[in-house]
């Protein structure tokens, strides 16, 4: 592996470091600094110093070193997604899309830095009425291990389009990608300092970014309980936050839709980064009068699914990404399955995958399931479809709303009366129609209920970043 680019708060010794574990296969990937709360204190101090150059430049200058990280980003694809597969564990193809993600969502930024813009009115009795948009200064951005390379991207796409500085801290068993990822932008002209990676376990470095007076504003994409963290020790201080936290996405699949497209769908919504996806589709709600058909073409395509190593070819699923997060997902099924609350129809063990010692999990659908199952209330984050019938819209959307997230929902009909209905009634940040967990970059992305405050993604994320400053002059 390369040396990675920029490790924390410049030139500071560490005694301390972390081990980056392969999922698959167990073996060490690579190692990063135990980060402690004194490399948060001194990242802040050379990012404050560091922002006035880069927040004089202007918006197309901005974009230019937006671009060309990207530029390199996808020159290095292919390096780069192997990385994230033995960092993580997920299949090359995904790694490779996510890769891609990352570069275009700075395009994205790139492409709109240079139109940020304030606003301006007049009157006789106030004068001249200048609203400008400023950069806060030096923010905070924590991130999950499941899509590190897009959610790294949600975060520091808008803050450096908008002229902040940003420390971000990637999660510890995936942080090895986010740091070649912040090379590529210094490679391509971000003045030093500007952006930082701080590694190190979530409640030293994660509370030192959210609880330091230096750091104006927090994003965080994680659980719902750390969410909780955050936003307790930011509040003090009167740091702006984001929380984009856990998710239980509804899937509702109507008799009218196309079954063999809507089944496709759901398995692809579901077993996607093995399941490991806030807005993956985590419970399926399905016509009764279509039910056996539907759940005989889940099975079908589940058995089909082949598990293994993502960097080997073919692979569809990799492992979870943890032995801990494994015994979660045990732990949801058997619980459900010994209270009584639903039955296994294909999967729901633990499995090995020939001589790999990695965290590898049987692609699993359940069925007959009671609204009170485990898995229906809990996020599960892993390869686990429950499937529930319903007989009425009334109830599909009541079942699905049952619920204390609202991250996505999908509908798959093509009754506009089935479709208006529930893109109103479905509580949720996003509300797909005939498809799931799509997401392009110049859409809102964020939650409702306990799937959090705050949007990302688009121009909305901009907001975050930037701070209005009325001035009015009376000539
Ligand atoms: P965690 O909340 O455990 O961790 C997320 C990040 O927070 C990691 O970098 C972690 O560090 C850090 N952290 C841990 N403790 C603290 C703390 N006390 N203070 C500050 N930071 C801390 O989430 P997971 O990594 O397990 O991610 C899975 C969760 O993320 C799921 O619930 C999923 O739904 C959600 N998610 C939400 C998305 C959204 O956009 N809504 C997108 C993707 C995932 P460390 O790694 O060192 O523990």
């Amino acid at each position: 592996m390369d040396k990675p680019v920029q490790t924390p708060a410049n030139g500071h010794e560490h005694s301390n470091t972390i081990p980056v574990i392969n999922p698959a296969t167990g073996e060490l990937v690579g190692k990063v600094n135990r980060g402690t709360a004194a490399d948060v204190d001194a990242a802040v101090a050379i990012a404050s110093e560091a922002f006035p150059k880069w927040t004089a430049k202007d918006g197309t200058e901005r974009a230019k070193v937006l671009f060309g990280a990207a530029a390199l980003v996808r020159g290095r694809q292919a390096y780069l997604a192997g990385l994230l597969s033995r960092e993580q564990g997920k299949p090359l193809k995904e790694s490779k899309n996510e890769i891609a993600g990352f570069a275009k969502i700075l395009e994205y930024y790139a492409s709109i830095s240079g139109l940020l813009k304030g606003d301006y009115g007049h009157s006789s009795a106030y004068g001249h009425a200048i609203v400008s948009r400023n950069p806060l200064g030096v923010c905070g951005a924590i991130i999950p291990w499941n899509v590190p390379a897009i959610i790294m991207g949600w975060k520091v796409g808008p803050a450096l389009a908008s002229g902040n500085a940003l420390i971000l801290k990637p999660a510890t068993t995936a942080p090895l990608t986010c740091i070649q990822l912040a090379g590529c932008l210094v490679e391509a002209g971000l003045p030093a300092n500007i952006l930082q990676v701080v590694t190190g376990p979530g409640p030293v470095v994660g509370e030192a970014i959210t609880a330091h007076p230096g750091i104006r504003a927090v994003s965080f994409t994680g659980e719902v309980a750390t969410g909780r963290r955050v936003a307790l020790l930011a509040s003090p201080l009167f740091k702006r936050v984001t929380l984009e936290l856990g998710g239980s996405d509804p899937m509702i699949v109507c008799k009218d839709a196309d079954l063999t497209v809507a089944a496709k769908g759901a398995v692809a919504g579901r077993f996607f980064n093995c399941g490991q996806t806030c807005t993956a589709v985590k419970r399926l709600f399905v016509e009764s009068s279509i039910e056996e058909e539907f759940v005989h073409k889940l099975q079908t395509l589940i058995i089909s699914l082949k598990v293994g190593n993502g960097l080997e070819s073919d692979v569809d699923m990799g492992p979870v990404h943890s032995l801990a997060q494994r015994r979660l997902i045990s732990g949801q099924i058997e619980r459900t399955i010994e209270g009584g609350f639903g039955k296994i129809i294909t999967g729901g063990k633990e499995m090995k995958v020939g001589d790999y010692t990695g965290s590898f999990f049987e692609p699993t659908l359940l069925s007959g399931l009671d609204p009170e199952a485990p898995v229906m209330r809990e996020e599960v984050f892993g390869p686990v479809l429950p499937v529930m019938p319903f007989d009425s819209l009334d109830d599909a959307i009541s079942a699905a709303n049952n619920t204390q997230f609202g991250l996505g929902a999908s509908v798959w009909t093509h009754d506009s009366r089935i479709i208006s209905r529930a893109c109103e009634e479905l509580q949720a940040g996003i509300v797909w129609v005939n498809q799931h967990l799509k997401l392009p970059p110049e859409v809102p992305f964020g939650g409702t209920k306990d799937s959090g405050i705050g949007r990302e993604n688009g121009r909305y994320a901009l907001d975050h970043y930037l701070e209005e400053k009325t001035i009015l002059i009376k000539p």
